[in-house]
């Protein structure tokens, strides 16, 4: 995968391509909205669950008469096999079709999960399914890095957390992020340079644009048009006849000056940190220690993103599986370390004799508001007067220092991008895949 994303990575792949400009020149334009899509999800939860049933042909469905494919495993769609098909033409497809009737609460349950995590790294998440979401990673990069640190993050995270393939599309534009997550897949992530959005585009089939249904893709042909690339050279009129008034926005996607970032239904906002460990902490000074570290780092986080949150939420787990989660409702929004701290350590104390041994422990701060006037005021007036100005001066040092200086915690894998599990398929392998 390091492979596959260091061709089409903005830094270093990109920029001894860059034209020279002895004056003013533009800055790189880094992807900033990423679109996260998991792999055959329903499938690939039933095989996770039941691994004997890798490498065969698996679809999530009713077996009745009129049963239809919900999802297909990529050895299913190897077959011709694809969600909303009738099962009988699926078992026709593959007489050896394995049929696992679908379990809606856990699927709900893993897309919580996984929502999860994309919101402990990015603060804005806009979910548009069970199993996909846009990011906009452009706050958590001075925290986390450039987008395809993040995706890999993301993937990495999905994948070992809850052992399941996800795919990452990355682009400024989030119509092209959801193009590229799909070109990605299998297990894949492209991120596309801004500067190279048309060319990305132009060998497409016109069809990979949402928005473009049948009836445009046929009327397209017409003119003698099947790819992005031909769809730009069309006169504006000849467009707007096709395609009414979406013809603008499809002009902007097909030539790469796009820029449509996150919908309104951005969730709640919230970010945070969790830890596992593997062997249980007993000890309260222990315990203690590790969730006001954790505090601090969401507390960075907050500063670094640039929001305020006016809750934070302790969350336990106990050796046997048992979980606890207790919030607290700050008197005034923040972004101060001390100030978390204090509350998570006041929701321990309450509940430390209930959960004596400690498996996981996660702070999560949550209702973030920007960190605009109002709060900064409340934080001058508060009795924590100082810390956030101390604590700012403490994340400049840390990023003048470089991001080595930064203290990672185990969810962050190092310098290099995550690894990524052998390829599933025989002939396109995500490593195969390339930016032409
Ligand atoms: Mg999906």
């Amino acid at each position: 995968m390091s492979a596959q994303h260091g061709e089409v990575t903005p830094g270093r792949a990109h920029e001894p391509e860059r034209p020279e400009r002895s004056e003013s020149p533009e800055p790189l334009e880094q992807p900033g909205i990423l679109h996260l899509d998991m792999d055959a999800f329903f499938a690939s939860v039933e095989v996770r669950d039941a691994p004997e049933l890798a490498g065969l042909p698996v679809v999530v469905g009713g077996d009745g008469r009129r049963g239809v494919v919900a999802a297909a495993s990529y050895p299913a769609r190897e077959r011709g096999i694809r969600s909303a098909m009738p099962m009988a033409t699926a078992r026709r497809l593959a007489p050896d079709l394995v049929i696992v009737p679908p379990r809606i609460g856990v699927y709900r349950e893993i897309s919580a999960q996984v929502m999860g995590i994309l919101g402990d790294v990015v603060a804005d998440v806009e979910q548009i399914s069970v199993d996909e979401a846009f990011l906009d990673v452009r706050p958590a990069r001075r925290l986390f890095g450039p987008p395809e640190r993040i995706g890999a993050l993301l993937r990495e995270r999905i994948r070992s957390e809850l052992g399941l393939p996800s795919s990452v599309g990355g682009s400024v534009s989030r119509a092209v992020a959801k193009i590229a997550s799909a070109r990605a897949k299998p297990d894949g992530m492209l991120i596309v340079p801004a500067a190279r959005t048309a060319e990305f585009l132009a060998p497409l089939p016109v069809s990979v644009i949402s928005g473009v249904g049948p009836r445009a893709v046929q009327g397209l042909e017409r003119l003698g048009v099947r790819t992005i690339g031909q769809l730009r050279e069309l006169p504006p009129a000849a467009l707007s006849r096709v395609l009414g008034p979406q013809a603008p926005h499809v002009a902007r996607l097909a030539d790469g000056t796009d820029r449509t970032g996150l919908g309104r239904r951005v969730r709640d906002r919230s970010l945070g940190t969790e830890r596992t460990w593997d062997e249980d902490l007993v000890d309260p000074v222990d315990i203690r220690r590790r969730i006001t570290v954790m505090a601090d780092e969401v507390a960075r986080q907050l500063r670094a993103g640039g929001f305020v949150a006016r809750t934070v939420t302790l969350k336990l787990r106990g050796p046997d599986g048992t979980t606890l989660t207790r919030s607290s409702t700050l008197a005034q929004p923040t972004s101060s370390g001390e100030r978390l701290r204090e509350h998570v350590v006041a929701l321990w104390e309450r509940e430390r004799a209930g959960m004596p041994r400690v498996r996981l422990a996660g702070v999560r701060a949550s209702h973030l508001e920007p960190a605009g006037t109002a709060g900064r005021q409340a934080e001058l007036v508060g009795r924590t007067t100082g810390w956030t100005d101390l604590e700012a001066a403490m994340d400049r040092a840390r990023d003048r220092f470089g991001s080595g200086s930064l203290s990672r915690g185990s969810t962050l894998p190092g310098a290099a991008p995550a690894p990524t599990p052998p390829p599933p398929g025989p002939d396109e392998s995500p490593n195969a895949l390339e930016f032409p």
